[in-house]
């Protein structure tokens, strides 16, 4: 029987520490305890980890806090399309959503599609009539519109204006969630959801639904959810490169999981981040930026969220 363990991102776009009061930066982390506790409970039962990175992936798209479903990130017109994917490593199944509109938790959407077998990926509408088909909840467009989202999409209108866009920080700029897990059998699966970067070309699909570049799941290698600017991880296959390193080059999770992000996609100059699991031990969680929002529950059964550098390690989980 495999040891089980669960990690999960809230992207690499953490806000400056001065930017939230302590009270918002205390539901962050309570949010990112619920969503790994969610996952958890699903593994101790000897659940499955597609379930449980479903289930995580779920709350994180809930939390205002998150740039995925409710609080996500503001397409150039102000709307939201929302993309998100999720595979299981046991057999390379897969399901992915990109720029939906209307379906409130797209994950859940992304795992309905991986289990119909009919399609690894839908588009717009075609992905949320097929949401509602498959009896998900369903939302007028402006439930995942926030204040906060509202303003980031005015200053960065107002940067792109001046010239300044690229001065804007990773938080103004973009964020996503995922979660990897490992169950009782062994099997890994991975899943991400994101509402993409503020101010994106309407039409524009991010890395988050592209299977090998934003997520990745294999058995006996490893799972992957990344964060970061998309088209550089669509260009890396940050996914399959981090399972590649391991399967063919021989590398450990850990060192292969630091060099991609550090070395391959940091040396296009971009933020990145990831989380990662494989067949034994921990998950790993590097990035290059102020901050990434993330937590895990270790094979011992103990949780650790953060935010910036520091990590809060919260006990056993009962
Ligand atoms: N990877 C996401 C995208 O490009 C954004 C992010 O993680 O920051 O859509």
């Amino acid at each position: 029987m495999a040891d089980i363990a669960i990690g999960l991102h809230g992207g690499c776009g953490t806000l400056d520490r001065s930017l939230q009061s302590e009270a918002e930066w205390t539901e962050a982390r309570q949010h990112i305890a619920d969503a790994l506790r969610a996952g958890w409970a699903i593994l101790a039962n000897g659940g499955s980890s597609l379930d449980a990175v479903e289930a995580t992936v779920v709350v994180l798209e809930n939390s205002i806090h998150f740039n995925a479903g409710y609080g996500a990130a503001l397409h150039a017109e102000g709307g939201h399309e929302l993309d998100a994917s999720i595979m299981d490593g046991r057999d390379l199944r897969a399901g992915a959503m990109a720029a939906m509109t209307r379906t409130r938790n797209p994950i859940r959407a992304a795992r309905a599609l991986l289990e119909s077998g009919r399609a690894v990926m839908l588009t717009g509408p075609a992905g949320d009539d097929f949401a509602a088909a498959a009896g998900l909840d369903m939302v007028a467009p402006d439930y995942f519109t926030t204040e906060r989202r509202v303003k980031a999409l005015a200053s960065l209108k107002a940067r792109a204006a001046q010239g300044t866009f690229a001065k804007a920080s990773e938080a103004e700029k973009h964020g996503t969630v995922g979660a990897v897990a490992r169950d009782r059998n062994g099997h890994l699966a991975a899943a991400t959801s994101t509402g993409g970067f503020n101010n994106k070309p309407i039409g524009r699909v991010g890395d988050s639904p592209i299977i090998g570049a934003g997520t990745y799941a294999a058995d006996g290698v490893c799972a992957f959810s990344g964060t970061g600017q998309g088209e550089i991880f669509i260009r890396c296959v940050a996914g399959h490169e981090l399972a590649s390193r391991i399967r063919y080059g021989g590398q450990k999770l850990g060192e292969a999981a630091h060099d991609l992000v550090h070395n391959t996609l940091g040396s296009f100059g971009i933020g990145a981040g990831l989380v990662a699991i494989g067949p034994e031990g921990d998950p790993v969680t590097p990035y290059n930026t102020l901050g990434m929002y993330r937590g895990w529950i270790t094979t011992r059964g103990e949780m650790v969220v953060a935010t910036h550098g520091e990590l809060h390690a919260l006990g056993a989980v009962g």
